[in-house]
């Protein structure tokens, strides 16, 4: 066992002051039970509690540590920019070159507007989408998460499905009402709801990678099918990547999947670790926004010099070097492998969904499709796994609904004694 008195100090008086003692759900480690790991630090692929302990990290930051923690460039950066000054509230050169990087990057995207978080971004593109349409419905997926406005809490991923919240108190029965759903990957459903609904809904929001419920992926045919029912009936398709932008592709899995999206939210890897979301699209869509159009959104902190200088050096770096991402690919085919073969071994039901650094486990005999199977995977055995893990200094996300990131400092070492630590947790459970 870790010794982690001073998490657990931190963790109760934590809880006198901040609701439930964290920032964000999740980190409270609710589902997993035991005590949130307070970190002190975090260096290329490792992470250190304030106890002195050290844990290979497999959450990244729930992403933008692609590269690691404390990446050389990022960190050169922000001290140069700080120094000149933390915020204007005026316009910088360095919002042109970020927009320029990002349209180079992804694609379908003339104009893109900077935010300060994954829900901002997507919360603002179901406004442009409804502005644009002139329509109030939404269809979002169950168990995707698309931050935690008002419009996206029904049937939620994420926090929401960790701490099994069925409907959120404060979101008023109207607001839930334009929002319908589905189950992820029911192409089927969605026919239905776009003829049950005709000329109502504005736009499909999907992560075209399912990453908060576990790693889902897209069955083959499931994002061109919305494709195509978007173009019959008026709809905008909205790609949430906010996790996969950057991620999988240089362009996202708008790149990697060849499906293209109306409008595109960012957030996670864009910013490097700093508050950062975005969204963007067609011109034809997004000149719709204020000030060009008359679709109001806007932010005091939008387009912060220091998050722009953090993610303009990330994305820099990774669009000048696309080979981290077939590095990324191989570690986590790797990874994928060796846990095979120790879970095989062990003999008890368990499946492994993976596309490019995501990767998740969900302990279940049937496939991992939707929030349905994923919901009745064994999801207590998970939360026994994670803490085995952690108490062998391997940090995975503290859910069965979260994925697992790679970052490109993880070595083969450490991949290795994940694997071997997993065959040892198995031997426990
Ligand atoms: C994390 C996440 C969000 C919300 O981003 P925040 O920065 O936490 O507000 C939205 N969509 C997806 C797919 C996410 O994973």
């Amino acid at each position: 066992m870790n010794n982690i008195s001073v998490s657990k100090a931190l963790f109760s008086k934590a809880q006198e002051s901040i609701p439930g003692g964290v920032n964000s759900p999740v980190r409270a480690f609710k589902s997993v039970g035991g005590t949130p790991i307070f970190m002190q630090k975090a260096k290329g692929a490792y992470l250190y509690d304030v106890d002195g302990n050290q844990y290979i990290d497999y959450i990244a930051s729930w992403g933008p540590m692609i590269l690691g923690h404390a990446y050389g460039p990022v960190v050169k950066a922000i001290q140069e920019y700080a120094a000149y000054s933390t915020s204007y509230g005026a316009p910088t050169e360095l919002e042109i070159k970020m927009a320029e990087l990002i349209k180079s990057m992804a694609p379908n995207v003339d104009l893109i507007r900077m935010v300060s978080s994954g829900t901002e971004a997507c919360m603002s593109a179901i406004r442009v989408a409804r502005g644009y349409t002139s329509r109030n419905k939404i269809i979002k997926f169950e168990g995707c998460y698309h931050g935690h406005a008002d419009s996206f809490l029904v049937k939620a991923g994420s926090g929401v499905a960790t701490f099994n919240i069925q409907s959120v108190p404060g979101v008023t029965a109207g607001v839930s009402a334009d929002t319908l759903t589905c189950a992820y990957n029911d192409l089927e459903a969605v026919q239905q709801l776009a003829a049950s609904h005709k000329g109502e809904i504005a736009a499909i929001i999907v992560e075209p990678v399912a990453g908060n419920m576990g790693c889902i992926l897209p069955a083959p045919g499931f994002l061109e099918g919305l494709r195509s029912i978007c173009d019959q009936e008026g709809i905008l398709l909205i790609f949430d990547e906010v996790m996969t932008g950057f991620r999988l592709a240089p362009g996202g899995a708008q790149e990697l999947l060849k499906v293209d999206a109306d409008l595109v939210t960012y957030g996670k890897v864009i910013g490097a670790g700093m508050p950062v979301g975005a969204f963007g699209g067609k011109k034809e869509i997004m000149q719709v926004v204020a000030p060009l159009g008359s679709v109001y959104q806007a932010g005091t902190l939008s387009g912060n010099p220091i998050a722009m200088i953090a993610g303009y050096t990330l994305l820099s770096e990774l669009k000048s070097n696309p080979g981290i991402y077939k590095e990324l690919e191989e570690k986590t085919l790797y990874l994928k492998k060796g846990l095979d073969e120790v879970l095989a071994a062990w003999g008890q039901p368990y499946v492994i969904n993976q596309l490019g650094s995501m990767i998740s486990i969900h302990f279940s005999e049937q496939a991992i499709t939707d929030f349905a199977s994923a919901g009745a995977a064994n999801n207590a055995r998970f939360a026994k796994y994670f803490h085995a893990m952690l108490n062998r200094g391997i940090y995975l996300p503290p859910s069965a609904f979260e994925s697992w990131f790679l970052n490109n400092a993880l070595t083969k070492e450490d991949l290795d004694k994940t694997i071997q630590a997993t065959g040892e947790c198995m031997a426990e459970l």
